[in-house]
């Protein structure tokens, strides 16, 4: 007789679902059987601009040493983040993606009998790091699909040890204020870790978003996790980071991985924090791309939510996945966020010019032909 391998995972783990990523443009390529230059894919929040020019020099000259193991201190890009982010550099830790930021908080910190404290429609690694520790996820449904931070506070108990908030929020780009989040953190016991996750702040620079950073000197239960991965576009090389005060800091080495972010990733981040001019187009090209398709949504009658990251929740009314479906057969790949308790929506990334009208063109002719 052999085990039931399923039955014999934690229990929390049994519960999970896998993180359903964006479909690959060469999957949709072979199924249609058509070139993938022919594809648009607008579902990973990815930068559309391609990775900086002073990225790809970085990760050239990286390539040499690359029988060497990377720096596992990360010394060079933790001194610019240092610098850049107003921090010393034992509050910074280096992850493997942001997401294994979240990861390390969630060994760190959570056990069975503990719970983490998140909003409905929020990031899917929350739950995932959550009860794959065997803790449990306190889901709290969310107003106007924003965090509801009082209710959040409000669920805060003796065994709530993280809270998990994104500032904007993925996949809804919803957002709250300085005041707002200065409330919350005021709020929360001393002894609850706040992770303000603000993957996407960089696009909200001059707008009403709180910058994170503001906050840690005087909140010390508060982790600002932010990522290369989207305004910085280098989402392949898995490169996100931590601030945090130096006592966290150290939690977190403790268990993370001695080599978790590789040679090459940390070269292209030091280069890419330092191209400001890419950063500016960035922001220049999805300010434009966003006004462009709430103005096509606006077009075809359909209401969205209204976003401060790089992508945007179109409204279709009705069940979403037909529509998702056709657009794909128009070689248009978007993301159906029916997992996140959004069946009527599709998440839109906001990408070039051309390929925001490619969309547009395909979900005009998908919507009409019914
Ligand atoms: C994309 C995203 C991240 C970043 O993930 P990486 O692991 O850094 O690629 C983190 N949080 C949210 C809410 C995101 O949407």
């Amino acid at each position: 007789m052999s085990g039931d391998f399923l039955a014999l995972a934690q229990p929390g783990v049994q519960q999970l679902s896998p993180y359903v990523p964006g479909k690959p443009v060469d999957e949709l390529a072979r199924e249609l059987d058509i070139d993938p230059a022919r594809i648009v894919k607008l579902a990973s929040n990815e930068n559309p601009l391609g990775a900086s020019p002073k990225a790809l020099a970085a990760i050239r000259e990286a390539l040499a040493e690359l029988t060497r193991y990377p720096d596992g201190n990360g010394f060079a890009l933790k001194t610019l983040l240092a610098e850049q982010c107003r921090v010393e550099l034992n509050q910074v830790t280096l992850g493997n993606g942001s997401n294994d930021i979240l990861e390390l908080v969630a060994r760190a910190y959570l056990a069975p009998g503990l719970n983490a404290v998140f909003s409905e429609h929020a990031f899917a690694v929350y739950p995932i790091v959550t009860q794959a520790i065997g803790a449990d996820a306190r889901v709290i449904p969310a107003r106007d699909w924003g965090h509801d931070l009082p209710a959040m506070l409000a669920a805060i108990d003796a065994n709530t040890r993280v809270v998990f908030i994104a500032n904007p929020n993925n996949p809804t780009g919803t957002w709250f204020s300085a005041e707002a989040l200065d409330e919350f953190l005021q709020d929360v016991p001393a002894s609850v870790l706040v992770v303000l996750d603000e993957a996407y702040i960089e696009y909200a620079e001059g707008s009403d978003l709180p910058d994170g950073l503001d906050f840690l000197a005087a909140y010390p239960n508060l982790l600002v996790s932010r990522t290369f991965s989207k305004a910085y576009g280098l989402a392949a090389l898995r490169v996100g980071y931590g601030l945090s005060t130096a006592v966290v800091a150290d939690v977190l080495n403790r268990v993370r991985q001695p080599f978790n972010v590789n040679s090459l990733a940390l070269a292209a981040a030091c280069a890419a924090l330092q191209d400001d001019e890419y950063l500016a187009e960035s922001r220049r090209l999805n300010e434009a791309g966003m006004q462009q398709l709430e103005a096509g949504f606006r077009e075809l009658g359909l209401g969205w939510i209204p976003s401060r990251g790089n992508f945007i929740c179109v409204d279709l009314g009705r069940s979403a996945a037909p529509i998702f479906q056709g657009l794909l057969r128009e070689g248009v790949i978007v993301r159906p966020v029916a997992n996140y308790g959004m069946p009527n929506h599709l998440r839109i990334t906001v990408g070039l010019p051309a390929e925001n009208s490619r969309f547009l063109e395909a979900l005009s002719k998908v919507l009409t032909r019914g």
